[in-house]
This record gives structure tokens, sequence and C-alpha cells, in this order.
């Protein structure tokens, strides 16, 4: 990347820096994130054919996915797919937006035909006038072609493979560049320090995946599945927690940047009060009522289906159980009244009593 582009985007990244500082504010509710390729789309594949993208890209976005879900029940984490079946692109951004999701992450693997590139670099969307980036773009794009033999006209006419095709991206107004930028940065600064540790850096490129998206998002580029020192940390399960959580940090970066109401979403489990909870007065202290309305041996994600689409669920911990709840109320009647209107959709649903996030007799 020359050097001019990167000095602009460093430009760009510095007055939103300052802007975030100065209280720029966004909501983060809910999370798309989008595991690239699947079902007869293998992405790129490893040189012996035997570790696929697609593979990488639905483990590391599941574990991403619980880790917001666990730590956030407030959080609503939409996911493009959670088994290994086809989804195309525009359905992807179709997602995010029906859904108007606060933040996009897609997922992939990088994979070329020289063995010698390695790490990590995250994409926002816009024209990349430097062409560097165009075989990686191209290729994550070509996709579409996998969609079917009208897909142009879920495009408007374009065609991954026609360099002519991506001028219509030039003169793209990205409202959430900003935010994006952000985000990739995050990502990059985490990223890099774990198992794979090349920084390629932040990049604009003509993703289709992004292109309509009307929220902040990025593309990761986890590493190369063509380079064998990848590959080795890739095709490892145990990197994918990793990678996740590392992901993770940064989606928590920049979510403390910008969501001015993170500290009242924010939810302790007993065993986890953090050092940024930790004088933080909530209502938790005191005795109070919640209704319960499942108990299960291991947490569950909060958009499964035993809960019903309810949003304000919680869970506490007794024993090896966990415990789902609704509501925080100062008396029992409050809580009976609540009760009520709640068994109309958990019939078991009963009332416990709550103190420093323990359940009391
Ligand atoms: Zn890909």
């Amino acid at each position: 990347m020359p050097t001019r582009v990167l000095l602009i985007i460093f430009c760009i990244l510095s007055t939103s820096f300052a802007s975030a500082q100065e209280g720029s504010s966004i909501n983060i509710r809910k999370v798309v994130i989008d595991a690239g390729h699947g079902g007869r789309d293998p992405g790129t594949v490893s040189p012996n054919g035997k570790f696929k993208e697609k593979e990488i890209t639905l483990s590391v976005a599941l574990k991403l996915g619980a880790l917001i879900e666990n730590k956030y029940p407030n959080i609503e984490v939409i996911y493009t797919r959670t088994k290994d079946v086809a989804v195309a692109l525009n359905k992807r951004t179709e997602i995010a937006n029906k859904n108007k999701a606060d933040l996009f992450i897609s997922i992939h693997v990088n994979g070329v035909t020289s063995r010698s590139p390695s790490g990590s670099e995250t994409f926002v969307m816009g024209a990349d006038k430097s062409n560097s980036n165009f075989q990686v773009t191209m290729l994550e794009n070509s996709v579409i072609l996998l969609e079917g033999e009208d897909y142009q006209s879920h495009y408007e006419g374009f065609n991954p493979n026609d360099p002519e095709s991506y001028i219509i991206f030039t003169l793209l107004q990205n409202a959430h560049l900003e935010q994006s930028l952000n985000m990739a940065t995050l990502v990059q600064k985490h990223l890099t320090k774990g198992p794979i540790k090349v920084n390629r850096g932040i990049k604009q490129a003509p993703f289709l995946v992004l292109w309509k998206t009307s929220m902040p998002s990025v593309l990761i580029e986890l590493g190369f599945i063509s380079n064998s020192g990848d590959l080795k940390i890739l095709a490892n399960k145990n990197n994918h927690n990793t990678l996740a959580s590392l992901i993770f940090d940064a989606f928590e970066e920049y979510r403390k940047k910008y969501d001015k109401g993170y500290n009242n979403l924010d939810y302790i489990t007993p065993n986890q009060k953090s050092e940024e909870k930790g004088n933080q007065k909530t209502e938790s202290n005191q005795i109070h009522y919640r209704v319960q309305i499942l108990s299960v041996n291991k947490t569950i994600p909060f958009n499964s289906r035993e809960l019903k689409g309810e949003k304000n669920v919680e869970y506490l911990k007794k024993n090896s159980l966990f415990k789902y709840t609704i509501g925080q109320y100062k008396t029992r009647e409050e809580a009976a009244t609540a009760l009520k209107e709640i068994r109309k959709k958990f019939p078991q649903a009963f009332i416990i009593r709550v103190k420093n996030n323990t359940i009391i007799n």
C-alpha cells in the first residue's frame, strides 16, 4: 500500500479517535457475526487440501459470538450462518440491515498462490486505488459466481472478475467509515498479540459483503492458509479460542469507546466481579427479586430458542446450574405482577430472592 494512502487512513483515524473522545456515542445492542463462505463454497483451501477457510471462519465466528453473548446478555448476537451452508453475500448484508445491527464483523482467511505472505489484516469498505489488494478482493467477491446465473441482478450488474466493475465503488461514501476504521484498528492491535504476529494493517477495499451494510463493518483476514506457519496455527482448534478472544478484546475496547450505555448494560456474574465494576453501586447489592425462567447445566446463547426471544435475560450460577432470570424487582409484589405476564411465555417461571448476585432462600 503506498505511503500516501496510509497517511490518509491515519489522518482519518486520528480524527476518529478525537471525535470519539469528544462524545460521539452509538448504542451497540446488536452485532452480526459473519463466518465467511460455507456450503459449496469452501473459500480458500490449504495446499494439502485438508483445511478449508469455511471451517475455520465458522469455528472462530461461533466462539466470538459465544464470548459476547456470555458476557453481555443484553447484546444480541446474530450469525449469518451457524452451520456449513452457503449464504449469498447480499443475503449476509441483508441479515445485518434488516436486523438494524450496530456492528458487522466478517471473518475470513487469506489464501494466495505464493507460500510466503503471512499475517492478519482487517479491511473496511472503500475504493482501493492502489490495486495492491485487488487479488484478495477479487477472490472474496468471486464467490457470487457460485450464486447462480442471475447473480448480477443482485449486485447491480457487478462482475467480480472485471476490473471495470470496481469503478462503481470509487464514488462510494461510507457513512460509517470512522467507526469501521476504529474497529479495524482495534482488531489489528489485539490480533497481532496472538499466535499470528505479522500485522498487515488496516486496509480499504471494495468487498461486496461490506458494500451495502448500513452500520460500521469490518472484514478480518485472520491469516494465510497458504503459508505453512499461519496454517499450523489456523488448523489447530485451540487457537480458534484465542483468535476469537482477541477479536472479543477489540470489540470490548470499541464498545467502551463508543457506547455510553456501557456501564448500565454490563452484567457481573458472581465469580466475575471485575475491576471495572468494583465500585459501581447496583441494585444487585440489596435483596431483590427476579423471575427465574430456566435452569440449565451450561450457558446457552441469549438468542437460543429456549429463551423465546426474551431480550432482558440474565443468568446466575448456583452450584453447577445456570439460572436464567428476567427482571430485578424491589418487592415480591412487583415481581408477582411481572410473573403473571412472564408465565404466559414461560409457564414454569417462579420468583427467586437475590442478593449480591447470589440466590438466597
Ligand atoms: Zn474469504
